[in-house]
């Protein structure tokens, strides 16, 4: 059998003791590269206990000092940037220019996690009531849980830990057993920039792993990326248990495209949106809505898209990669299948798709479906694929309507020349991160990530200032203060009266 991966439990770097793993594959050739444990509830305990214990020392620790050690992890990262994004393609199959994509946007957040001191300041009052100050502290909460998705190996865990950790919290990491190895590598080179041991524990699994550290009596927050079903599950269990508990949910994200845009800009827009990352991000573009004229430019759409193909990580001619999984890869050729039958036209089927010396990949070839309507199960559901679904409406107003009307509120994107259009947009759509000639905004960490609706349950959003509010606690303290001169003070206040 192939290796099993470490956990990182109390004090280190260790071989889990469970029996049951799961296989690590390369979704390129579906060859196997390491298992992933199911970490036994025994470690899970003594994960959280190891967490707790280290949190009282790390609390004590002065923010300036937190942010110098992440200031030596972000450098580190930097350094070993090319190195994790070689882990991140074996066993997501991303391009290497993705993964590069996937390590830095994780890196910036631990930048932005330097920045702890000033984000941690609290409000001061002088004379609330005469001799009377008031002021807050912000204070870490104890032991936080990450568990994040696939799609995003680096990324989604830099959105977590190094806040947590910045705040003065400790933390206990649960990676998706899809694409486990990366997460160690970012935990591994946390302790070699020289953090004290136990403030990240590092666990493998799947739900029974999750559930246990959802209920767990010591861990007081939660932060969870993954798809809407599995969120809404540890949002109602986590605030059942009395967690604080933020989730970044699954996304359906249109794309409105006026007829004043600038055709090629809208097309290769498109094309990266759509099918990039095979269509694996929860910012993907997964819906065109073409304005009235705008309808005419489905062809040259069409076209585009074709040119794209995917390819192994180390292939610099690829487009994007496999899907994750043959489980995944069905799934969409269910919905592509789906799609057919319930009338939408299919202009580009990458059903059949083949890449040379690997017949065993998980490929899905670019799809572009017209003519769908918000009754099919296309427009419907999440894909997570390369497939593009495109409607017509005829006015601005339709468009927005039609995306005010959808659950989801991950990301929207106007294309247009108006100024008038794009204001009128960004004022009335009812979706949390809104792009004007941007095709994925994803915001930089100095603002947070701000899906709405079925894309996000909670309050505090990922990274940014709300990371902050998220990761911590506001005392409030009311003071007064005696001595002689103060006597002397009110004496005179009641002799003033
Ligand atoms: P997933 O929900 O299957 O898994 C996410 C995590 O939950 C994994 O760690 C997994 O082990 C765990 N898990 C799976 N089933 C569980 C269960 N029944 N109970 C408890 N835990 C369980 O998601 P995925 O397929 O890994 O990721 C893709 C999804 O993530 C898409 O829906 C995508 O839109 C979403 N996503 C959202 C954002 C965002 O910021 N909104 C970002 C990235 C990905």
């Amino acid at each position: 059998m192939s290796r099993v991966l470490d956990v990182y439990i109390d004090g280190g770097f260790v071989a889990s003791a469970a029996t049951a793993t799961i296989p690590v594959t390369n979704p390129a050739d579906q060859s196997v590269i390491v298992q992933a444990p199911y970490t036994t509830m025994d470690e899970i305990n003594r994960a959280v206990a190891a967490a707790k214990a280290a949190f009282r020392q790390w609390r004590l620790v002065p923010a300036s000092e937190r942010a110098r050690l992440l200031m030596v992890y972000q450098a580190r990262l930097k350094e070993h940037q090319d190195e994790i994004a070689e882990i991140l393609c074996q066993e997501t199959g991303k391009t290497f220019a993705d993964a590069q994509g996937d390590v830095w946007r994780g890196i910036e957040v631990v930048e932005q996690a330097c920045n702890i001191p000033a984000m941690m300041m609290g409000e001061t009052a002088e004379n609330v009531a005469r001799g009377i100050d008031t002021y807050s502290l912000i204070q870490p909460l104890g032991v936080c849980v990450g568990i994040t998705p696939f799609n995003f190996p680096a990324m989604i865990p830099l959105w977590m830990f190094p806040m947590a950790i910045a705040c003065g919290n400790t933390f206990v990491l649960k990676p998706s057993e899809q694409d486990p190895m990366t997460p160690n590598r970012l935990v591994e080179l946390f302790y070699e920039s020289g953090f004290p041991k136990d403030l990240v524990q590092l666990v493998h699994g799947g739900k029974e792993q999750v559930d246990a550290l959802i209920t767990h009596q010591d861990t007081k927050a939660i932060s969870f990326v993954g798809s809407v079903a599995v969120g809404q599950h540890v949002y109602r269990t986590g605030t059942d248990n009395l967690k604080r508990v933020q989730c970044m949910a699954g996304a359906k994200n249109h794309m409105i495209i006026m007829p004043d845009a600038d055709k090629n800009q809208v097309i290769s827009a498109l094309v990266g949106a759509s099918v990039g990352a095979a269509g694996q991000r929860c910012m993907a573009i997964s819906v065109a809505v073409f304005v009235g004229a705008a309808r005419e430019w489905i062809p040259e759409l069409k076209e585009a898209m074709a040119k794209v193909r995917p390819g192994a990580w180390d292939d610099n001619a690829a487009g994007y990669g496999p899907q994750i999984s043959a489980a995944a890869r069905e799934r969409i050729l269910g919905y592509i299948e789906k799609g057919k039958l319930e009338g939408a036209t299919c202009l580009l089927d990458g059903s059949d798709c083949t890449v040379d010396g690997l017949p065993d990949g998980n490929w899905v070839g670019p799809t572009l479906f017209s003519d769908v309507t918000p009754e099919m199960t296309i427009y419907k559901d999440e894909i997570f694929g390369p497939v593009l679904v495109a409607g017509n409406v005829d006015s601005l107003d339709e468009a927005i309507q039609l995306i005010n009307d959808n659950p989801y509120g991950n990301g929207t994107s106007i294309f247009t020349n108006s100024g008038g259009a794009a204001r009128k947009f960004q004022s009335e759509i009812e979706v949390g991160q809104v792009g004007i000639n941007i095709p994925i905004p994803v915001p930089l960490p100095f603002f947070s990530f701000t899906g709405w609706k079925n894309s996000f349950y909670g309050d505090q959003h990922a990274y940014g200032k709300q990371a902050v509010r998220f990761y911590t606690e506001t005392k409030t303290i009311t003071a007064r203060w005696f001595s002689s001169d103060v006597v002397a003070d009110a004496n005179m206040t009641i002799a003033l009266k």
